[in-house]
């Protein structure tokens, strides 16, 4: 059995804002450590439970946060970017489920620590097939391309919500309560990772008693809509193949979640200001 843990920064154990998550920034150098931490913990679950094996993908900016040399040794490490599925890197038929670790809400998200969708710079707001879309929604349509489901996530109560409420009954581990973008009532690492392992190991049991969230997989062709943030990052997305514009919302459709993945991280790419 093989676990996929999909993990990001801004969901994780005492992160409250973008310098803690920003490469360069001291406070960056202390949150790497704690990511590592959140990520050792849910293998920790996973391998408890009796799973064999466990891949970690790095999701968050240049998708090279977590300390190697820190990971528990039954894992290994997808680091880098660009990579072929970026925040779902090595996702394939051969994986049985996913895990979120250290995830965040959609962008316009209440009591949310960093809520944004893939790029609080150029992304307003993602429709798949008209259901607005965070990067869990993103991440766990790919997964469910492949007909593998997402098992648990970690993160504030708002992103554990929001993704129990569109993808199913998923196991959480709620490591902070958000009180607002920049604030939340957090629990020490200690804390925090006790849970994220109970919730892990959780998780892979209901996989193996067949009593997971089935795959999260969309109605195709897709239609996908990204709200922009500004007209100028539209006017440069809109130079892209197939594109329809309307305004700051720019749609195009996909034959599967595989393309559709591809060409929306193509726009935003694209739709970066200079
Ligand atoms: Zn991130």
């Amino acid at each position: 059995m093989k676990i996929l843990i999909a993990s990001d920064m801004e969901g994780i154990t005492g992160v409250t804002n973008w310098d803690q998550v920003t490469p360069g920034h001291p406070e960056y150098v202390r949150f790497r450590k704690l990511m590592t931490g959140d990520v050792n913990a849910a293998v920790r679950g996973v391998f408890e439970a009796g799973a064999n094996e466990v891949v970690v993908a790095d999701g968050h900016w240049n998708g090279s946060n977590i300390l190697i040399e820190e990971l528990d040794l039954r894992a290994r490490l997808n680091n880098g970017s660009p990579s072929l599925f970026s925040m779902m890197q090595g996702i394939d038929q051969n994986v049985d489920g996913v895990f979120f670790i250290g995830y965040h809400a959609r962008q316009g998200s209440q009591e949310a620590v960093l809520d944004h969708t893939w790029s609080n710079t150029c992304v307003a707001n993602v429709w798949l097939n008209d259901l607005i879309a965070g990067e869990y929604t993103l991440n766990a349509a790919l997964a469910g391309h492949f007909n593998v489901p997402i098992l648990m996530i970690s993160g504030d109560q708002t992103v554990c919500a929001q993704t129990t409420e569109q993808i199913g009954a998923l196991e959480t581990a709620v490591v902070k309560q958000a009180t607002g973008h920049f604030s939340a009532d957090c629990l020490p690492p200690d804390v925090s990772q006790n849970l994220i392992e109970a919730a892990a190991q959780r998780a892979t049991k209901n996989l193996m008693k067949k009593t997971a969230p089935k795959p999260f997989a969309l109605k195709t062709p897709i239609n996908v809509t990204v709200e922009l943030n500004s007209s100028d990052m539209a006017d440069k997305a809109t130079l892209m193949p197939g594109v329809t514009r309307e305004g700051l919302q720019l749609s195009f459709q996909a034959d599967d979640m595989l393309k559709a993945y591809s060409a929306f991280r193509a726009l935003v790419l694209m739709s970066y200001p200079r």
